[in-house]
């Protein structure tokens, strides 16, 4: 006689991170562990994250000028100016480029 399984609906396009519901192709998945899957703007914050952790351990030139950026960022948070109207718009795209 076999047990009833129970069956837990987890949802595969959920992000581990944020916990935002995503289609599949907006989602990066780790290599190791394919059920665990990021958001792209999650991504980058863990990206953003780790290099800042590299840059502590092992100063260089490139990233002072990256913890030069973040300071800025962190600034531009502090101040919500990101989400001002005009100048959030410009700020918001101006950060999808910089490291
Ligand atoms: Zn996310």
């Amino acid at each position: 006689m076999s047990e009833p399984s129970e069956t837990v609906q987890v949802s595969t396009t959920q992000c581990w991170c944020c916990g935002a519901e995503f289609d599949e192709r907006d989602l990066v998945r780790l290599g190791s562990h394919p059920e665990v899957g990021v958001c792209f703007g999650c991504a980058r914050f863990l990206q953003r994250g780790a290099a800042a952790r590299q840059d502590a351990l092992v100063p260089t030139w490139s990233g002072r000028v990256r913890g030069a950026i973040r300071s800025v960022r962190n600034g531009v948070i502090a101040r919500d100016l990101h989400n001002r109207p005009v100048v959030g718009r410009f700020l918001r795209r101006l950060d999808r480029h910089l490291p």
